[in-house]
């Protein structure tokens, strides 16, 4: 029986070639058709020989996850429900940006065990994690509806679920997402979010990839009502995790700080959040929070936020205040989940 394309990086696709007596580079040809020049059709492969070009099908399937719903918000982010079996779905959001920058966020698992208490997906127990296939497959299904000379620029493992409770299959995606046969992503465009899986950090550092903290806090007495994973691993650790990250890979680690109302966003927070930040090489990314029903917190003022960002800047962190997009279609960050029926719809085209 055919089995599925998208789960195999390039040496398990070669030695899966091989094992039918067909010649290593094959498997280089059928990445850079398939991913490289998204051509689905083993017919038209032309430089592989008509005779295993006839035997392909019975080896290999082509088939990506079922997109359930699309929906493009007035500011053109654009949110897929895939369909990942057994009744199951998740969301993966494009993001157009400057300077033709086009970044997706895939999802990683359905559900999420780590609840932290902003996230609509933490309030859905851990469903599934998703396979590799299944990761690629929401990039390459968005990749097939880009037109033509706009490319996705960047991932982000910021979607549903934590990635690295799923490491497996998103260290796999990512090695075929990078790979120069196919669709050749620099790994320096793959990011990997984490709440803060500490023992699970070096994987990011050994893959090459970026790597994001959602912090959110400055001290773990206001982390561990947000987020229970701090309670296993407090700040100190995973700073110290995030300083080795950056020694070994000459980056910046990106701090998530999501701003919530009355609860992180003084500027006895901010005080405390140059100190603990000092000696981490880091750029902290504020979230003034996306409201969605339920949660419990709501969104600072402006002034709040400003005064927040400004008092990081004079201390000469590098601060970016992130670009709420794709509000008015739940597509922001922490709002995405696959309860949709519970997501009031606003599309606008
Ligand atoms: S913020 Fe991320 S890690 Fe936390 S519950 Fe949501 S999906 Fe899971």
């Amino acid at each position: 029986m055919a089995v599925n394309f998208f789960q195999y990086r390039l040496e398990d696709l070669t030695d899966y070639i091989q094992s039918f007596g067909e010649k290593k580079f094959r498997a280089q040809q059928l990445y850079r058709w398939v991913y490289g020049l998204k051509e689905f059709d083993f017919n038209n492969m032309t430089n592989i020989s008509k005779n295993f070009r006839a035997q392909l099908p019975q080896l290999l399937n082509l088939e990506l996850p079922q997109v359930v719903k699309e929906q493009i918000s007035r500011d053109g982010t654009r949110k897929y429900l895939f369909d990942v079996g057994d009744n199951q779905t998740v969301e993966a959001v494009l993001i157009p940006g400057n300077n033709g920058r086009r970044t997706l966020c895939l999802s990683s698992e359905v559900g999420c065990n780590m609840a932290c208490k902003f996230c609509f997906t933490g309030k859905q127990k851990l469903k599934k994690r998703l396979s590799t296939q299944q990761i690629v497959g929401q990039f390459v299904r968005v990749m097939m509806d880009q037109p033509e000379g706009e490319p996705i620029t960047n991932v982000v493992f910021m979607g549903m679920g934590e990635p690295l409770d799923n490491p497996e299959a998103v260290f796999s995606a990512s090695k075929i997402l990078h790979s120069s046969w196919g669709i050749n992503l620099s790994r320096k465009k793959i990011t990997v979010s984490t709440s803060g899986l500490v023992p699970q950090i070096p994987l990011v550092t050994q893959a090459g990839l970026r790597l994001a903290v959602s912090l959110n806090a400055s001290n773990d007495e206001t982390r561990e009502k947000i987020m229970p994973i701090n309670k296993k691993w407090p700040i100190a650790d995973l700073l110290e995790a995030c300083r080795i990250h950056s020694r070994t890979s000459k980056d910046k680690v990106t701090m998530e700080y999501v701003l919530l109302k009355d609860f992180n966003d003084s500027l006895e927070h901010a005080r405390e959040l140059v100190k603990i930040l000092r000696n981490v090489p880091s750029k902290v990314n504020l979230i003034p929070f996306n409201e969605h029903p339920d949660s419990g917190f709501h969104r600072p003022t402006e002034e709040k936020v400003n005064a927040f960002q400004t008092y990081l800047m004079s201390k000469d962190v590098h601060v970016l205040r992130r670009r709420t997009m794709g509000r008015d279609i739940y597509a922001a960050c922490g709002q995405l989940t696959s309860a949709h029926k519970n997501h009031p719809i606003t599309m606008s085209i």
